[in-house]
């Protein structure tokens, strides 16, 4: 079958396409109804079926691959390098299960994951979909302030972390800021469970922090049956930043999301059973999720969790890897690449790369030189993809498995199987044709593997997502895009505040948040400005409230991010100024400020009550150049 004809079935019949995909996972009880669309925008896909993620993960392939590799756990920080069989891998699970049930986890009870990449945050997320327990993984690189909203909005039974990680040769402290967090939480979990890694010195809270050594100890031989749950069952929560400086929990279902993940290993990623996948991402990301962990478990593939930067030992270190353990897919987002970019192109070809297929590359444009670089180094196919924590796997991809179809550069593709998407005017909502701008929205319903709702917050689901396009009902991105006469998309920025630094999604109005809460600061503005290597950076615009500029201000203001939101979401620059431009309703023109910052053209600037404004800014910028 062509794509087109594949894409084609899918929207015009989702019922039987993804009845024949649901075919790729275990059911333990088969579904009563494909879809259930009767109240939009909630589709509830496979209602009535029972399954279980961790079986699908491992217990499935027990009997077939059960001594071959699952998890390599690699740590150029630690240099430590482990790995699990699919029988390992299924009895540390079921340890971590025990631990979790014998400290009060339950079936519907969330539990918060704060770790590093390690062995034990694999299991602890495979233990809760053991349970039925919702985990909620939260990224290590943000900080106490960051992790107290999620703590209070997801109300976790326990929190599983590692007293550190490491990044660069510098231990990062995860158990002194988690807390920092519960202490600011309103909401307090029962217990803390600790991985003690030996890397720093901490204290504990007798009665709540649990040492995970003595707990694995007491539950060596345990075996947790599986908890089968409904597919509509949410299996996690994972936080992402949006326009206001609330992050919205993403709830992903567990039937949807195991089919969906199948899926997408089959006609997208074309990694087979038995061979290896390397996702270099962080657990804490959506990538990390499903192509670090549940994708190629599910597909009976081993898969390579990585502890460390892309340049130590040295800037081969990667492809090292690739040659060790025979990769045949491999993931990571353009700002890794950007990063080898600045390297000896001689370690692209110092090991053999022959076992590699494809390299994946999603979380941020593509720019052109980075494709072409990367893919004239190794010589494989570089397959861009666009998607979105809400989305949970691609929307827009070449799917090779399906049809080989050319790649067209600064282009992540052609809609993906499921994803009715179109482009519309922003203010009309009329469909756009070729080559015209429009936002990137997806007609209803989503797919499988989809966000189900906001945790806890329908309401919020159904005005931010499907009710910004005028007269419509429609999903939307919160992307600017452009498709050819071909049906290739092309990704033209984000419609909102939200900025993507190195692949990480941040919104402006948190760091905004942020800033204001420094004593002497009167007005802010933080806006993501162009940078070569992380593709945007954030920058704020203070006015103090004193007027003054002394510059041991920025230096108190940038301490405030990286502790309240970690060092992850600092202004690369934070300038002071007396005003900012604002409209004659009182409203900050961001735009402007990002025009300026960036050397462009301002535009239209007309909205701007006092345009003399723009002048002192640009001396301040000026003066620091
Ligand atoms: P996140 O949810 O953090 O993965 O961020 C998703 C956002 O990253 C999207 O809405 C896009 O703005 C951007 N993005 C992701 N993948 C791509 C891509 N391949 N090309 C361009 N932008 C992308």
């Amino acid at each position: 079958m062509s794509y087109k004809e594949f894409h084609q079935s899918s929207i015009e019949n989702p019922e039987k396409f993804w009845d024949e995909q649901a075919k790729l996972i275990h059911w333990e009880k088969p579904y009563t109804e494909v879809l259930d669309y009767s109240n939009p925008p909630f589709a509830k896909w496979f209602k009535g079926g029972l399954t279980n993620l961790c079986y699908n993960a491992i217990d499935r392939h027990l009997a077939t691959r059960g001594d071959q590799i699952a998890l390599i756990v690699v740590s150029t920080e630690t240099d430590q390098e482990k790995t699990y069989t699919y029988k390992e891998l299924y009895t540390e699970v079921n340890r971590m299960a025990a631990i979790l049930k014998a400290n009060g986890v339950n079936k519907g009870d969330r539990v918060l994951v704060y770790m590093p990449m390690i062995a034990e945050a694999a299991f602890a997320m495979l233990a809760c979909a053991r349970l039925g327990a919702i985990h909620s993984v939260v990224f290590g690189g943000f900080a106490s302030h960051s992790l107290a909203t999620r703590i209070d909005d997801a109300e976790p039974v326990v929190i599983i972390t590692a007293e550190a990680g490491m990044r660069a040769g510098k231990t990062v402290p995860y158990k002194p800021l988690l807390d920092e967090a519960i202490e600011l939480a309103k909401y307090k979990p029962k217990k803390v469970l600790i991985v003690n890694r030996g890397l720093l010195a901490f204290t504990t809270v007798t009665g709540r922090d649990l040492d995970y050594a003595t707990e694995h100890q007491k539950h060596l031989d345990d075996k947790v049956p599986v908890e089968w749950v409904d597919a509509t069952h949410p299996s996690y929560i994972l936080y992402t930043s949006g326009t206001t400086g609330k992050p919205k929990g993403i709830q992903r279902d567990t039937g949807g999301h195991a089919v969906a993940l199948a899926a997408s290993m089959k006609y997208i990623f074309c990694g087979q059973p038995g061979e290896t996948m390397f996702t270099a991402s962080d657990v804490g990301w959506a990538v990390g999720h499903s192509y670090t962990i549940y994708g190629p478990l599910i597909n009976g593939m081993s898969s390579i969790m990585y502890e460390g930067t892309p340049l130590r030992p040295d800037p081969g270190i990667w492809w090292q890897l690739v040659e060790k353990y025979k990769v045949t897919v491999m993931f990571t987002a353009p700002t890794a690449i950007r990063v080898l970019k600045k390297q000896d192109p001689a370690y692209l070809s110092k090991y053999d790369l022959s076992s590699l297929r494809l390299l994946f590359l999603a979380g941020e444009p593509l720019d052109e030189p980075t494709a072409t670089w990367i893919h004239e180094g190794i010589k494989k196919p570089v397959v861009d993809n666009y998607w979105q924590t809400e989305t949970g796997w691609p929307m827009m991809a070449i799917q090779r498995g399906v049809e080989v179809m050319p790649h067209k550069f600064g282009s992540p593709g052609v809609p993906v199987f499921g994803y009715n998407l179109k482009l519309l005017d922003e203010s009309t909502g009329e469909e756009l044709g070729p080559d015209k701008k429009g936002v990137v929205v997806i007609e209803g319903p989503l797919p499988p593997g989809c966000m189900q709702t906001v945790w806890g917050d329908d309401q919020r689901f159904v005005s931010t997502y499907w009710e910004t396009v005028p007269g419509k009902m429609t999903y939307s991105t919160f992307d600017w895009g452009i498709k050819d006469k071909d049906g290739y998309f092309f990704i033209l920025g984000r419609t909102d505040d939200v900025i993507n630094v190195a692949g990480h999604r941040l919104g402006t109005r948190e760091i905004e948040e942020c800033l204001s809460s420094h004593t002497n600061v009167a007005e802010v503005a933080v806006v993501g400005i162009e940078d070569q290597l992380k593709g945007q950076v954030p920058i704020g615009f203070v006015v103090t409230k004193d007027g003054s500029n002394a510059p041991e201000i920025e230096s108190e203001l940038m301490k405030i991010v990286d502790a309240k939101l970690g060092a992850l979401a600092r202004p690369a620059k934070i300038y002071l100024v007396n005003l900012l431009p604002k409209t004659r309703s009182g409203k900050i023109v961001r735009r402007a400020l990002q025009a300026i910052s960036e050397g462009r053209e301002l535009g239209d600037i007309s909205t701007i009550e006092d345009k003399t404004v723009l002048d002192q800014i640009q001396e301040a910028i000026n003066q620091r150049r």
